[in-house]
């Protein structure tokens, strides 16, 4: 970047939005569109995608439209913009015919920046005739992977960006900014959009701030209340599970625990969706219990942490859903527990599928990811990052697997034992009475249909029931059997499991950790809701109270007033006069003059 152009853009960024610097690829971005300059932008979510526009709209000539298929989003990217000072507007069906006409008034009249427009607005002729009469400096267009007729969430209306350009004026600059980066979205993004000869900014897709964990399931909803109340009290999460069911069961098991809890799913009638939605938005420190229906288009910057109950399907899904924790770059958590009935459950769900046999395999593929993924003992930010054809050298040292090493053991004897009880048992018998088998139990079922006759009774007695239940889930999960569709989750073997039992293929396995009496203990003692310094005191209470009383009284989302960063640097730093305030990052010119006062207040008590 040219140094004059820096030193503007960088006093602007610390002005109007009160940051000191730019993050990342940000910098290069914002030096090549504010010169004229079109590009793809690939960052992951939280990656600060929407100051690449933002920042070269303000600094270009005319007005900056703004392409995004989120109507629920733009109040909100709107307002925040707003509240720093910024001219900007949105256009979209939700406005009246009055309030349209004085957009449109505004921007005629000069007196705004930044449009955001829906897509589908865009194939009114009338309104293109409208932008033809300003002078726009500056499309961006978020969300751009929405051109791709293969994705999931293509939107037509967008394939009319390219001609729209071509009628305002093919030397406008152009930004595309998406978070989906794999290469076949990204070449038909390019060629769709017209931007094949401009660059690409490419980010990585690492989220540093995320601590990957995944746990053992055994109670599965008391693990995770103990998870909440122990690492994010009070703070705001998404719970995701399988069913639409379980969304209700476990909100009224956590608000009956004294948790502010809601579910959310597809089923639940628009108007209760909506009041959830709101209130996980408004309110501080709400858990939506979720089925994936929730999600698609919450940008709330503060998601301290985002609970797996259930395995997703991919890791794909993994990624995208566990994204949604930890926007604003504070600490955050992804946290799952995931067991042997998640292999069983998924593995059954697929095969009695009524889709093809591709459609089935690939399926199986994306699960044997997911659970690899699950059982690795390697660093899980590696493993992630390496799905994604991303390397990651260091050991990431914020992931279960870097900050309490896993060991491995060769299990091969307990596979070949654990397979042959099942093809010695006819095939026809899941996990539990296999171990009764290998355990030598005289249960009811196995003295019926003859077991104890078997020569596998009893060769199982130097692992303990919890050791074996491990053994059987890695298998499933490794695909070392199959789990019976027909025969409710029967295991099978299949050729791998013959590679295993005559070839002698070793088999290494995760060792699964005990916990110890001193460890359970441990966890009774409540410790600081995420790691937080000392900040995190009633002073820092104080101040998220006062910008709730701001933004209820805006009728805003907390978030859109101050970030909790913002506010956790004030509560240490202790300023006490405006030119103090305005060094904490995230007090811009027009927020200091707004709010300064009120904020210094609560900081002199
Ligand atoms: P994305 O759209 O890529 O998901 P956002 O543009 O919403 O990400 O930015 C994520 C968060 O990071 C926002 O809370 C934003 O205020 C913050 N942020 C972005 N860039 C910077 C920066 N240079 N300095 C400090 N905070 C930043
Ligand atoms: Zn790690």
């Amino acid at each position: 970047m040219n140094s004059n152009s820096t030193d503007e853009a960088v006093e602007l960024l610390q002005r109007v939005f009160g940051y000191a610097a730019f993050r990342g690829k940000q910098e290069a971005v914002v030096s090549h569109v504010m010169t004229g300059g079109s590009c793809l932008v690939l960052m992951p979510t939280g990656g600060g995608k929407s100051l690449c526009f933002q920042v070269p709209a303000l600094l270009r000539p005319g007005l900056a439209i703004v392409i995004s298929p989120l109507i629920a989003l733009m109040q909100d990217q709107v307002d925040a913009l707003v509240q720093n000072g910024v001219a900007a507007a949105f256009y979209n069906s939700t406005l009246s015919f009055e309030q349209k006409r004085k957009v449109k008034a505004q921007a005629i009249n000069g007196e705004l920046k930044l449009l955001y427009v829906a897509p589908e607005t865009l194939n009114a002729l009338d309104f293109r005739a409208f932008l033809q009469s300003l002078t726009i400096g500056l499309i961006a267009v978020d969300e751009a992977h929405c051109v791709s007729q293969w994705g999931h969430d293509f939107r037509p209306e967008y394939l009319q960006i390219a001609t729209l350009r071509q009628e305002l004026n093919s030397n406008i600059p152009l930004i595309a900014l998406t978070a989906t980066a794999d290469p076949v979205t990204q070449k038909e993004v390019r060629t769709r959009l017209g931007l094949t000869s401009d660059p690409v900014f490419c980010s990585s897709f690492d989220r540093p701030n995320i601590r990957y964990q995944i746990a053992l399931k055994k109670s599965g909803k008391e693990q995770l209340f103990e998870f909440i109340n122990t690492r994010h009290a009070g703070e705001a999460g998404i719970v995701y599970v399988m069913s639409r069911a379980k969304t209700e069961e476990i909100a009224t098991w956590l608000s009956q625990k004294g948790m502010k809890a809601l579910p959310y799913h597809a089923g639940l009638d628009q108007n209760t969706r909506r009041t959830h939605q709101e209130r996980f938005l408004r309110d501080e420190g709400v858990v939506m219990v979720a089925t994936i229906a929730f999600g698609m288009g919450i940008d709330k910057p503060n998601v301290r942490f985002v609970a797996h109950l259930d395995l997703p399907k991919s890791i794909e899904s993994y990624y995208q859903e566990t994204g949604r924790a930890g926007r604003d770059g504070d600490p955050a958590s992804a946290w799952m527990v995931y067991g042997l009935g998640d292999v069983v459950q998924l593995r059954q769900m697929i095969e009695s599928g009524e889709v093809g046999e591709a459609f089935k395999r690939l399926s199986q593929q994306k699960l044997n990811a997911i659970l690899g993924f699950s059982e690795t003992v390697r660093c899980r930010r590696q493993a992630l990052l390496a799905y994604f054809g991303e390397s990651y050298p260091e050991q990431c040292n914020n992931c279960d697997n870097c900050l309490e090493p896993q060991n491995t053991w060769d299990a091969t004897l307990p596979a070949q034992k654990a397979l042959s009880s099942i093809f010695r048992t006819g095939q026809r018998f899941g996990a539990g009475h296999l171990i009764d088998v290998l355990l030598g139990k005289e249960t009811e079922r196995v003295v019926q249909f003859g077991h104890v006759k078997l020569s596998v009774f009893g060769i199982g007695k130097d692992l303990k029931e919890k050791e074996w239940s491990s053994v059987f889930r890695q298998l499933a999960a490794a695909n070392y059997l199959t789990v019976d569709p027909d025969n409710y989750g029967a295991f099978k073997l299949n050729e791998q499991s013959w590679t295993v039992l005559k070839k002698g293929q070793q088999v290494f396995q995760r060792v699964d950790p005990v916990t110890t009496k001193a460890e359970k203990k441990a966890r009774k003692t409540p410790v600081q809701p995420t790691d937080w310094n000392d900040a995190n005191t009633e002073l820092f209470q104080n101040l998220r109270t006062l910008r709730l009383e701001l933004a209820k009284e805006q009728n805003l989302p907390p978030y859109v007033v101050f970030h909790d960063s913002t506010l956790r640097e004030m509560a240490s730093r202790k300023p006490s006069n405006l030119s103090e305030l305005a060094l904490i990052p995230g007090v811009g010119e027009a927020k200091l003059k707004r709010y300064g006062q009120a904020f210094l207040e609560v900081l002199r008590t």
